[in-house]
């Protein structure tokens, strides 16, 4: 009898599953109502009508049984809890930046950072847009301005870090509008937008040194940064052997400071930071956290989501468990690349951006190809996707017209711990079945428009 020969060594997950939530099963006719009625937004549908869930990987986690245990010693103390002390702790030995506030999520941090930071009139450069943060900068009066390196808007490059900022660019800026006018610049990685593209630390060092040449602040959108680090790992000369831990301390130093949600690396449901070694900020955010969101020592969290954050801190610097949290979004892109289903190269962090522009050439931009497709693969199966193109970049503030991306992408992202890899080969299936009826495949009207953040409320009618 023929043997099977041992060509690979696979990895798996390190850790088991020890407690499991049952999902419906619906039916072709069940899944195309359920569409018609959220008006063909996935946003809109109703998570009981899911059946695997790559919406976001925000807030969406598995928490381990020793998070879960930490949320059993939740100090609810409205003031000064211990937990609070335990997650600041955290924070400084992890992140190294000494000073910390707590907020309910990313988008409350941005919030006031840009609010602190920016005074009317001002330009952000940033390495790509991710839409929460362009927003509260821009509702604080500043222009936001993409300096992230061109190969980032080419779906195709294999470019190992497009999450680079584009040095040039950056210094074109300053000298064109005046370093006075640039409270900071803001830096994401790995950029959720490119695709889940990581920044190098070379590219960070040149970048805060041009911050330096021109007292320019240089912050960090941090909600990412272990996948980062994971990158830098892999891919960066002279990191190979360097702990993430080590890489992640030395990313974060570079910083004036942080924000962060929360719900993505550190794998807790809710919960934001404000990190950083400027005093005078701090002490600004210390305040004002306390209008928006609650006391500085719990900033909108209940004690029991900040022992939960401070021990997912910890577990998300280990190596394991991003291995296989970067390994099963490989895989899902591997498996797909055997159907020929175009998609945005090299495979990201968090998840898999689909080519809605390649994938529905017929389909013309503003009759959203990605939104269209997105509607389509969850009607085949149940797989909730999202729309990362012409809806989610909204409208010119000045022209009132569409922006049209170069990139029209179908986001799969994958939540931490929560799949496995037969959700994974049901999902590659289905795709593959859209993708082979692609020709038939029409696009959508827009038939309701809110004014902010349009994709995640704005409703369509098939064409
Ligand atoms: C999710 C996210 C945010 C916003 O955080 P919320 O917790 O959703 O408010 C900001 N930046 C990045 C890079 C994110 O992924």
């Amino acid at each position: 009898m023929a043997m099977k020969k041992i060509t690979k060594r696979s990895w798996a997950e390190p850790y088991k599953i020890k407690v499991v939530e049952p999902l419906k099963m619906t039916t072709l006719a069940e899944r195309e109502k359920a569409a018609r009625e959220a008006g063909y937004n996935t946003f809109l549908l109703k998570s009981e009508d899911v059946y695997i869930d790559l919406l976001t990987d925000s807030g969406t986690n598995a928490m381990s049984d020793n998070q879960w245990a930490g949320m059993m010693i939740g100090d609810e103390a409205y003031a000064g809890s211990k937990n609070f002390y335990y997650l600041w702790d955290n924070i400084k030995k992890y992140y190294g930046h000494p000073y910390f506030v707590p907020t309910h999520q990313g988008r409350a941090a941005e919030h006031m950072i840009s609010k602190i930071l920016i005074t009317p009139g001002d330009f952000i450069p940033g390495n790509m847009y991710f839409t929460t943060t362009k927003l509260h900068q821009e509702l604080a009066g500043a222009t936001f301005i993409d300096v992230i390196i061109d190969e980032a808007h080419d779906p195709y490059s294999e470019h190992p870090f497009k999450g680079n900022i584009d040095i040039q660019k950056l210094e074109d800026l300053i000298k064109k509008v005046g370093a006075k006018k640039i409270p900071y610049v803001s830096m994401a990685g790995p950029v959720n937008m490119a695709g889940g593209q990581p920044f190098s630390m070379t590219n960070l060092k040149e970048v805060k040194k041009v911050c330096d040449k021109h007292g320019i602040q240089l912050w960090f959108d941090a909600t990412r940064a272990a996948e980062n680090a994971y990158f830098i790992q892999e891919r960066e000369k002279g990191f190979k052997t360097k702990s993430i831990e080590k890489i992640f301390y030395e990313m974060c130093s570079y910083f004036e400071g942080i924000w962060v949600s929360a719900k993505k690396d550190l794998m807790v449901n809710i919960g934001g930071i404000i990190a950083t070694k400027n005093k005078k900020v701090y002490e600004e955010a210390r305040n004002m956290v306390v209008v928006y969101e609650g006391l500085h020592t719990y900033g909108g969290l209940a004690g029991r989501d900040m022992e939960a954050m401070a021990r997912g801190i910890e577990e998300m610097l280990d190596y394991n468990n991003l291995h296989a949290r970067v390994g099963q979004v490989r895989y899902f892109g591997e498996e797909l690349a055997k159907y020929g289903i175009p998609f945005v190269k090299p495979i990201g962090g968090h998840a898999v951006f689909l080519d809605a522009k390649k994938f529905l050439p017929h389909v013309k931009q503003d009759q959203f190809p990605a939104q269209t497709l997105a509607a389509e693969i969850y009607i085949d199966s149940g797989v909730r996707t999202m729309e990362r193109g012409i809806v989610s970049a909204g409208r010119n503030k000045e022209t009132g017209k569409h922006n049209y991306p170069k990139l029209e992408l179908v986001r799969c992202t994958f939540p931490r711990r929560v799949y496995t890899q037969a959700h994974i080969d049901v999902t590659v299936e289905s795709i593959a079945s859209v993708y082979q009826k692609r020709k038939s495949i029409k696009g959508l009207k827009m038939i309701y428009e809110p004014k902010y953040l349009r994709f995640f409320q704005a409703r369509f009618k098939k064409i």
